[in-house]
């Protein structure tokens, strides 16, 4: 089973291309992998819509945006509120500060990882939920405890896309 795309506010969204959505892609590129797989893991395309979401990770940054009619804070990118859809809207960046709302571990092989891998969904501390893994922690249900802190780590994969992933946070 595959989950695609990235989790919002209980919608579903890819910060992807439309077209790689349809076919490869999803939350399983977004794990560590073995030199092996590197090659058949599909990568993120940035968009106009997405491009400074990427712009951000490569500069070490969590770019959310916030309406300014209504203040929401949301993610993904998007060029209008999903709130009250105003196209005044301001990106920011973020603490990269959130808690692990919920995951599920994968114990078969897919593209781009080697099993036991986590698929997680962080809610940041502004607010938005989003999906990704969990690095520099055993991928154990008792390692992975619901609510715990987390904070962003940035995993480069090449010139164009570096990925957010989370941590548990220290102290
Ligand atoms: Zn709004």
């Amino acid at each position: 089973m595959r989950a695609n795309g990235w989790t919002v506010d209980g919608g579903r969204a890819n910060v992807a291309s439309r077209s790689e959505q349809a076919g490869h892609g999803g939350p399983e590129r977004y794990g560590r992998t073995s030199d092996m797989a590197e090659a058949a893991r599909a990568k993120p395309k940035p968009t106009p819509e997405t491009q400074h979401f990427w712009d951000g990770t490569q500069a070490g940054e969590l770019r959310l945006q916030r309406c300014d009619g209504c203040a929401h804070v949301y993610f993904p990118p998007r060029p209008f509120c999903p709130s009250c859809a105003s196209r005044k809207v301001s990106v920011f960046k973020a603490t990269g500060k959130g808690t692990l709302y919920s995951y599920i571990i994968h114990h078969r092989p897919a593209p781009g990882f080697a099993p036991p891998y986590s698929i997680a969904v962080v809610e940041l501390d502004e607010g938005p939920r989003m999906m990704t893994n969990i690095i520099d922690c055993p991928q154990t249900p008792e390692a992975l405890q619901l609510d715990m802190k987390v904070e962003v780590a940035f995993e480069k994969l090449d010139d164009k896309i570096t990925l957010p992933l989370f941590r548990p946070a220290k102290g």
